[in-house]
């Protein structure tokens, strides 16, 4: 199953903010929108970096409540690991094990940001593969 299969059922929004957003203000997006990370962008479809609520603890590990009112340019990750459309999901799923990391932006042929794919995404789409396949072997056997 390739990453593109992922973002035709879930869709291709990416929820991003510019970086000088404020940490507070990075929260309450990621609460109202239930997710657990976003995109750092300028816009125009750029990368900047990605924040993730991981990022949040951190930043309130180190600095307390005052980290709240810090952009989020200084927690953010700047070096983003990204894929392309036509990735294998279990290609993905290596390079999140390999990278500690949950989340991936993907970027289309033309190096666009076109969706962002979760821990959860994958591990729905490879249970769901795992299930048609078991499906598949069933009927196989019983039509034998
Ligand atoms: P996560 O597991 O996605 O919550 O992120 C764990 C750490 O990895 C955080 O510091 C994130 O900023 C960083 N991170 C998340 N996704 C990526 C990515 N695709 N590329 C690089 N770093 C990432």
């Amino acid at each position: 199953m390739q990453v593109i299969e992922i973002l035709r059922l879930k869709g291709h929004e990416v929820v991003s903010l510019p970086s000088d957003t404020s940490l507070a203000d990075a929260a309450k997006l990621l609460a109202h929108k239930c997710i657990g990370a976003v995109v750092v962008s300028e816009g125009q479809g750029g990368i900047t970096g990605i924040l993730s609520e991981r990022d949040l603890v951190r930043a309130l590990g180190a600095e307390g409540a005052a980290a709240l009112a810090l952009p989020v340019s200084r927690f953010m990750t700047r070096t983003v690991v990204t894929c392309q459309e036509r990735d294998t999901v279990e290609g993905l799923m290596e390079m999140m094990t390999r990278g500690h990391f949950r989340h991936v932006p993907v970027l289309d042929e033309m190096g666009h940001l076109c969706g962002l794919v979760s821990i959860g995404d994958v591990v729905k789409a490879h249970i769901a593969e795992t299930a048609r396949e078991a499906s598949n072997l069933r009927q196989y056997i019983s039509a034998g």
